[in-house]
């Protein structure tokens, strides 16, 4: 089995989803005790939100480059970056090391591609949705993207900041979450990429009317199929 490296923290309430589920699988492929081999290299959110703020990416970016490196050092044969976001600066930290840096929104692009849809609709930070490092990746994989209208891609972003990397979920805020999800559809979303670790705590399958693809899931279990290929 290989290691795998988790840089997480961003926010630790998805990093512990990343950990639960890694090992899960491992458990129900290899059965009896088997758990997964993996180092979590955990920062602390509030200096990473802060230079997400400032839009101090070459900060941040090296920031987490030395979690790589550390992680690299340790031993790890591959790489997870536990968030979405920060992938603005995955170019960063896969050029900081030799091993190789799972992008999220890969496994994500081939699960959708793999269940037949073509046009999805993106939640996650307004980082995400609006800069281009996601939604390019996810088109280059031939996927056709809808976002939600500016107000509502302010209040996705203010739930995720204020609430769900908090801890906290709130009725009203998956309310919020499921109108906007309805409207996506409307406009011709097949499915909906939750494009942010901590979304899945907050919003699941009976909350809209079209497959959610929970990019914390199908990242922790690409890593899982990598470890124990
Ligand atoms: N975990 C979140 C994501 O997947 C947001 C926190 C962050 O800004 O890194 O994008």
């Amino acid at each position: 089995m290989k290691t795998i490296g988790l840089i997480g923290g961003m926010s630790w309430e998805s990093s512990a989803l990343y950990y639960r589920q890694i090992n899960e699988a491992v458990r129900q492929q290899l059965g009896g005790l088997h758990s997964a081999k993996l180092l979590l290299h955990s920062v602390d959110f509030h200096a990473i939100e802060t230079l997400q703020r400032a839009g101090d990416w070459a900060a941040a970016g090296e920031l987490l480059a030395d979690c790589a490196r550390s992680l690299e050092a340790a031993g790890v044969d591959f790489l997870l970056l536990c968030t979405n976001t920060m992938h603005i600066v995955a170019p960063a930290i896969a050029a900081a090391v030799r091993i190789p840096l799972l992008h999220i929104a890969d496994p994500t692009a081939q699960a959708i591609q793999a269940a037949g849809h073509s046009r999805v609709g993106l939640l996650g930070t307004r980082f995400t949705m609006e800069q281009d490092f996601y939604v390019a990746r996810l088109k280059q994989q031939g996927l056709q993207v809808l976002l939600p209208e500016p107000a509502d891609r302010d209040t996705v972003h203010r739930i995720i900041f204020e609430e769900l990397c908090l801890g906290k979920t709130l009725e009203a805020s998956r309310q919020q979450y499921r109108r906007i999800m309805a409207q996506l559809v409307r406009d011709g979303a097949e499915a909906i990429i939750l494009g942010c670790t901590e979304i899945t705590l907050l919003v699941g399958a009976a909350d809209a009317d079209v497959p959610l693809f929970d990019t914390t899931a199908l990242h922790a279990l690409a890593a899982v199929d990598i470890a124990l290929r």
